[in-house]
């Protein structure tokens, strides 16, 4: 039943919405707010009466269907007054503490209207009676449904969720009360089901429709639906949890001004009230992300919240359990508000992306290492400009394995500071970059310059050597490529273990000596190095002066994917920052190197909490 109501709640208020947004006529008449606020009373209370004369609990409260009734009616009738009081408070300009007053004394009417509309103090102990509050009872409950109808109207400053959240709210009390039959005659159970689909359909419209905006005074309307659901008798229990889902789901604002905060005590600094007082959703927009983007983060971080208050509801405000369980629930607890902020944060600045006219310098200090902060296009430019120099280029692309040898190998380090360009390769740097605010947004890896390289080689004629991999894989690889881009010139391959010779295991700096002068031999532009870090780079780093090429770059595993060794990881699987997960999956003796996730994920948090960026670039956004 309940789910018949969710559906036609969501089938209504997408019809009016459709037809708000075609005539013109309908719009003066009908505006989005009132459409909504319509269909959810009207299906509320619908369900409310189905519920009260037909449904489980009639037959146990038979005498209670009239009282039941006419309490919801005058319920739905107040939310509704909200609505059109406050409209038109805002039409005629008087100030938004009018709308204050219309909400409290709504507020004092639900309460006359249901006697069980009060707040009491709740005992974890099941059968254990609430504590009435006396006198401070009416005070508080008016307090409350104020509070709760004031933060869902703040949620219509971001118009394309403010219906995703009502609904979240109203599907989490649904789902902490819903199951109470004896209980469902009476008003939240049907309408926090016809609230939640009205606001989830409303959201998936507002991903279609992005001007499509609930108002202000529907959100309060709304918000006082929610405020008198969650005082009522039912929700004693669980009221920890609405505190806790209000704080989190509804203070979005609060949580990157909170961390904004938190970090820079930990730096010693001190920040501006004013500066942290970005809109999460202003700072993303003003960055580049698209407004769809924005909306599903918001919805997936109300998920988050409501799935944390859903918990925290059910294992701690349900009667005791095991001390060696709870501290296990509280474990869990902790490990996911902590995992969601820092997992949500990261996704919010992945998303950022470099806007038009952003400052942005040659080189940044990441980690110890100076990335370069280029597109593809412009690493392959810088490229050319290497070629058209011909003098020795090290070209050198870093993922979090590369960052982490060079703060553990000294010689490593050393090179990656003589290198004439260093590309952000892996997700790990992007994220650890992005993290601590730094203007590096995109992968520039050794797979996709090989492919530029040789897109741009096949039309300009420059000479190619392939060095690397195992036997046949190169000669390979160069066929491919050759015929993939006409007119390539591929002048020479070798795979990657002449160190290696069966029959003289030990190698000496002459092989390498011998090789180098090979490839000087055939005159080469760009030379590709493909035998992993940081054996690629040190050979590079031994050998450039003598090999004299122009460009010489470290490119991994890239020559297994061109001649058809393994695949490459799917465009969604690399946008999703998986590529090494999937690289894993198809080569399971990856397992082994992978300590360096976690590792280079601990470096990142660290420096994040601890320190400013030390080279002093600009943070890229703002507070945010
Ligand atoms: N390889 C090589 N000589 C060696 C060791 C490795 O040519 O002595 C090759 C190996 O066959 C593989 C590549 O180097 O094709 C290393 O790829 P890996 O995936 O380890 O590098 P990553 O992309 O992780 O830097």
């Amino acid at each position: 039943m309940f789910f018949l109501i969710f559906l036609a709640a969501a089938a209504l208020v997408v019809l009016g919405l459709r037809v708000t947004d075609g005539s013109r006529l309908a719009r003066a008449m009908c505006p989005e707010g009132l459409c909504f606020v319509l269909g959810t009373a009207v299906v509320g209370f619908a369900g409310l009466c189905y519920l009260t004369l037909w449904g489980e609990g009639a037959a146990l409260a038979r005498n209670q269907v009239s009282p039941a009734l006419v309490a919801g009616a005058q319920l739905w009738i107040l939310a509704v007054g909200i609505y059109v009081l406050s409209a038109l408070r805002g039409a005629a300009g008087f100030p938004a503490w009018v709308a204050d007053l219309i909400v409290l004394g709504a507020a004092y009417g639900a309460i006359r209207a249901d006697g069980r509309v009060l707040l009491s103090v709740s005992s974890s102990m099941p059968d254990s009676p609430a504590l009435p509050l006396g006198l401070w009872a009416v005070p508080l409950t008016m307090g409350w449904i104020w509070m709760v109808a004031r933060m869902c109207a703040a949620l219509s400053r971001v118009p394309s969720v403010s219906g995703g959240f009502l609904g979240l709210l109203a599907g989490l009390i649904f789902l902490l009360t819903g199951t109470a039959s004896a209980t469902h005659n009476s008003f939240p159970p049907s309408a926090m089901a016809a609230l939640a689909g009205a606001g989830l359909a409303t959201f998936l419209m507002s991903l279609r429709f992005p001007h499509l905006n609930l108002g202000w005074s529907a959100t309060l309307a709304m918000g006082f639906v929610l405020g008198v659901a969650s005082a009522l008798e039912l929700l004693k229990n669980t009221l920890p949890a609405i505190l806790a889902l209000a704080l989190l789901a509804l203070g979005l604002p609060l949580l990157d001004v909170t961390l904004v905060q938190v970090r820079a005590r930990l730096r010693g600094q001190s920040v501006e009230w004013s500066q942290t007082r970005q809109r999460l959703h202003e700072a993303l927009a003003s960055r580049g992300v698209a407004p769809r983007k924005i909306a599903l983060l918001y919805i997936a971080i109300g998920l988050w919240t409501c799935k944390l208050a859903y918990c925290v509801s059910r294992w701690f405000f349900e009667g005791p359990t095991h001390p060696a369980v709870t501290l296990l629930y509280a474990l869990i607890v902790v490990g996911w508000t902590v995992g969601g902020a820092i997992g949500f944060f990261s996704i919010a600045r992945l998303l950022m992306r470099r806007v038009p006219g952003e400052d942005v310098p040659e080189s940044i200090e990441a980690f110890g290492v100076k990335i370069s902060p280029v597109s593809m296009g412009e690493a392959l430019d810088k490229i050319e400009e290497f070629i058209a120099r011909g003098t020795p280029h090290h070209v050198l692309t870093s993922d979090a394995n590369a960052i982490l040898t060079s703060r553990d190998d000294p010689d490593y380090a050393a090179i990656m500071r003589r290198a004439a360009l260093i590309t952000p390769d892996g997700f790990g740097v992007i994220w650890g970059a992005r993290l601590l605010n730094l203007p590096i947004y995109e992968r520039v890896t050794g797979v996709d310059m090989v492919t530029g390289i040789c897109e741009r080689a096949a039309k300009k004629g420059y000479r190619i050597y392939i060095l690397g991999a195992a036997e046949g894989i190169a000669s390979t690889a160069a066929r491919n490529l050759s015929e993939r881009y006409p007119g390539l010139q591929v002048v020479g391959t070798h795979h990657g273990f002449w160190r290696r010779d069966p029959k003289n295991a030990a190698w000496t700096a002459e092989d390498d000596a011998k090789m180098a002068q090979e490839i000087a031999a055939q005159n080469v532009d760009v030379l590709f190095v493909a035998m992993g870090i940081p054996s690629q780079e040190k050979f590079i780093a031994a050998q450039l002066e003598c090999m004299k090429t122009p460009v010489a770059l470290g490119v991994g595993g890239s020559f297994d994917v061109y001649a058809g060794k393994f695949n490459r990881a799917p465009n969604y699987v690399q946008r999703m920052g998986l590529e090494w997960l999937y690289r894993v999956w198809i080569d399971p003796s990856r397992w082994k190197r992978m300590g360096y996730v976690p590792k280079f994920m601990l470096v990142a948090l660290k420096t994040w909490l601890s320190r400013p960026p030390k080279n002093g670039a600009k943070p890229a956004s703002g507070a945010f």
